[in-house]
């Protein structure tokens, strides 16, 4: 069953003689976010560490009318044009300082005057955290620390607001269709903020009660983190309904923040901050956050509203937005896929060269990008929905109160947790601990908290509900086990829906586990390991005393040197296994569902620097055994992810694929820390599909894909980064 798509060469010519968007099956009412799949955001480079007002080359040649020009020839389907950033605006403003090199040219202006004949939407870039000018003008808008000194900050509380409202008032006289409003974060580290005049008079009116005197994490610095989150939301909620109030039509978006590795000093919850506006905007990088990035990011902030749109942002650069390096095609088509496959609406980012002149080849490539993704339109958008048999909890109380200052604590087990469901082509979506409902858990057929180590006790009802009627649960490591200030607690909140006794924590982190040769009726869960061979599953663990659960395999705490015990060596490598202390895994049946505790944190060391595959398979088998027959099953290498959507066609699944395959290459001058490589290759790989109830008819949409027919599926050989099979079932 091969198939030469036609519609894909179609829709070539089509974006070549009409630059025009298309959008058969949309309505021309839909706001421009709900309908559109692929856009640039453009902006120049050479302003971010300041500038000096006499370097007059400097966005020289940033010209609007060329960057529309540039979109219309790529496919780009809207712009997000640079209007603001810390130093200048890129147009006329009497309120900010015009960059020198424009002359007397106005970016905004040029830039809606060529897209508007093409109807492509102009969305400006807006940013409020940047330093510069408003700072030095206004230094009463910084932050303040603990002491009263200044952070190089814009306080969320100060007097900005009134500036950035003189500033959208001027962009949105040009007649634009949107805002995107970068940088809320109130810092990524510390000194943390803010104690100024303003933020202390308001605290004070809020909570009857002065703002703490340090990061003194107790009740007093809970109120301060619900104090920053809390003036974030306010701020976007102003600015947000002041643009409204101007222009309803305009859409508001602000960058989000609320997803790992940004933990609690950056003022935002996952979920309080993420739908904010019209829609929400996360970024993801290879190059700062590793290869399985644009998928998590999706994942995550999907999970967020699985109802609402959401856009990620990627980029050519190799190592960053402003390097000026161009990665190869195929590499950009991983990413590109990897974020249209969860969902996403897709911008790049394209910071140009020093005089704001544009990239051939970088436009060349994302040409090819842009007419790919829309000739292959009809099997992305909003009206696919995706499948997430797996809801990965995410729990921002155990970030903020047990991760603290340390966000690698609780995101270890995430990370880790979220490689094990991407290499096992298990579909998944992030679900979270704020405003959780019954409801939301029900959307998925397994729910998998790794680490969570703080559920406050309205979540353990929740997942006690969602189990009783039939819902699956798997918990590792520290979950449960510490109170809503992020103490350890005598006893686990969860050993009810565990089945088991917490007798203590392990005070050891390299900890190991095994199987028996014959595990009985559980032995799946020890599927492809090798038996009675302890290894390394390094993170929190705990010894459990089952009460109804059934006890599976053995956890062993680690040998300690005699110069370990007296303090002169250190801990960092791990040790040896020295004796059982208690069982591995335990297995409750629980009303009418099953929960899976694993006493040890396999997804910790996967997320680590010492994990192992066998790590990642005994969760995998854990997340198997708890769902056996899942409606689809996809057996695929594991440098392939997939994702399954279901309609909007009556009883169609949609299988995607995207294969990361990268050469190897040498470590960079810090070693062992290096960027991953670059895909330059398409490779061949097999892959197979199980459908539950059968299939009717299969298309691969690439014409070099071989399909052959198998029992309740098929099997399909792949010769390219991205390959989606629709699949119409019985
Ligand atoms: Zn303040």
């Amino acid at each position: 069953m091969r198939r030469t798509l036609l519609p894909f060469l179609a829709a070539l010519a089509l974006m070549v003689a009409l630059p025009t968007p298309l959008f058969a099956e949309e309505s021309p009412a839909e706001p421009w976010y709900n309908r559109l799949l692929v856009g640039m955001e453009v902006g120049p480079t050479g302003a971010q560490f300041g500038s000096d007002p006499s370097d007059v080359k400097y966005a020289e040649k940033f010209s609007g009318t060329d960057i529309v020009a540039a979109q219309l020839a790529t496919g780009s389907q809207y712009i997000v044009i640079w209007g603001k950033d810390g130093e200048y605006a890129y147009y006329d403003s009497k309120v900010a300082p015009k960059c020198p090199g424009l002359g007397d040219r106005d970016v905004i202006r040029e830039t809606v005057e060529a897209a508007k004949p093409h109807n492509l939407p102009v969305i400006v870039y807006c940013v409020v955290q940047a330093g510069g000018y408003p700072l030095r003008q206004h230094p009463e808008f910084k932050m303040r620390d603990v002491e009263g000194k200044p952070i190089e900050r814009v306080c969320l509380n100060s007097g900005f607001m009134g500036h950035l409202k003189d500033l959208v008032d001027e962009m949105l006289a040009y007649g634009i269709q949107g805002f995107h409003i970068d940088m809320l974060d109130q810092g990524f580290g510390p000194p943390y903020g803010c104690w100024c005049d303003n933020c202390r008079a308001r605290f004070e009116k809020d909570y009857g009660k002065p703002m703490p005197t340090s990061v003194s994490w107790d009740e007093a610095w809970d109120r301060m983190l619900e104090f920053r989150y809390n003036s974030c939301e306010r701020f976007e909620r102003e600015i947000l309904a002041h643009i409204k109030e101007r222009q309803p039509d305009c859409s508001v978006d602000f960058n989000y923040h609320g997803n790992p590795p940004f933990s609690f000093e950056i003022g935002q919850r996952p979920v309080q901050h993420a739908h904010i506006g019209d829609f929400v905007t996360g970024e993801c990088g290879a190059w700062g956050f590793g290869a399985l990035s644009p998928s998590f990011e999706a994942l995550f902030v999907r999970g967020t509203d699985p109802a609402a749109p959401f856009q990620v942002v990627m980029q050519r650069g190799v190592r960053m937005y402003h390097d000026q390096t161009t990665r190869p095609l195929e590499d950009m088509r991983w990413e590109m896929f990897s974020l249209l496959m969860h969902g996403a609406q897709v911008t790049i980012v394209d910071k140009t060269p020093f005089d704001g002149s544009l990239d051939r080849v970088a436009y060349e490539r994302y040409g090819a990008l842009f007419r790919e993704a829309l000739a292959k339109q009809e099997h992305f958008g909003r009206q696919h929905r995706p499948l997430a048999d797996v809801g990965l909890f995410f729990s921002h109380r155990t970030r903020d109160w047990y991760a603290r200052e340390t966000p690698r604590k609780y995101f270890d087990p995430v990370y880790g947790a979220h490689e094990t469901v991407v290499l096992g082509h298990l579909p998944a979506e992030f679900v979270f601990d704020e405003r959780l409902t019954l409801e939301r858990l029900r959307r998925h057929r397994v729910v998998y908290a790794p680490g969570a180590a703080i559920l406050e006790p309205e979540t353990v009802a929740l997942l006690e509900d969602y189990v009783r009627g039939g819902g699956r649960l798997l918990v590792t490591g520290d979950t449960g086990t510490h109170d809503r200030m992020g103490a350890p607690q005598a006893e686990s909140a969860l050993a009810n829906l565990i089945g088991a006794k917490l007798v203590r924590r392990l005070d050891t982190d390299d900890n190991h586990v095994s199987f028996p040769a014959d595990g009985g009726d559980l032995d799946a869960l020890a599927a492809g390991i090798p038996r009675d061979w302890p290894f390394l599953a390094r993170g929190a663990a705990g010894i459990y005393e089952p009460t109804t659960a059934r006890p599976f395999g053995t956890l062993y705490r680690p040998f300690r040197s005699v110069l370990q015990q007296q303090g002169k060596e250190g801990l960092w490598l791990p040790q040896s296994p020295v004796e059982a202390v208690g069982p591995a895994v335990l297995v409750n049946d629980f009303g009418k569902g099953r929960v899976v505790c694993i006493a040890a944190a396999p997804d910790t060391a996967i997320g680590g620097e010492f994990g192992m595959p066998e790590d990642r398979m005994l969760i995998e088998n854990a997340l198997r055994l708890l769902d056996p027959d899942p409606p689809v099953r996809v057996d695929a290498p594991r440098f392939v992810e997939s994702a399954v959507t279901a309609g909007p066609e009556p009883d169609t699944l949609r299988v995607h694929l995207v294969a990361h395959v990268t050469p190897p290459q040498n470590t960079h001058k810090d070693r062992p820390l290096a960027i991953p490589a670059f895909i330059e290759d398409k490779p061949i790989y097999r892959v197979s599909v199980k459908v539950a109830g059968g299939v009717k008819e299969i298309e691969a949409i690439t014409p070099t894909t071989t399909v052959t027919p198998a029992p309740e599926g098929f099997t399909a050989q792949v010769e390219d980064i991205h390959e989606v099979f629709v699949i119409r079932t019985k």
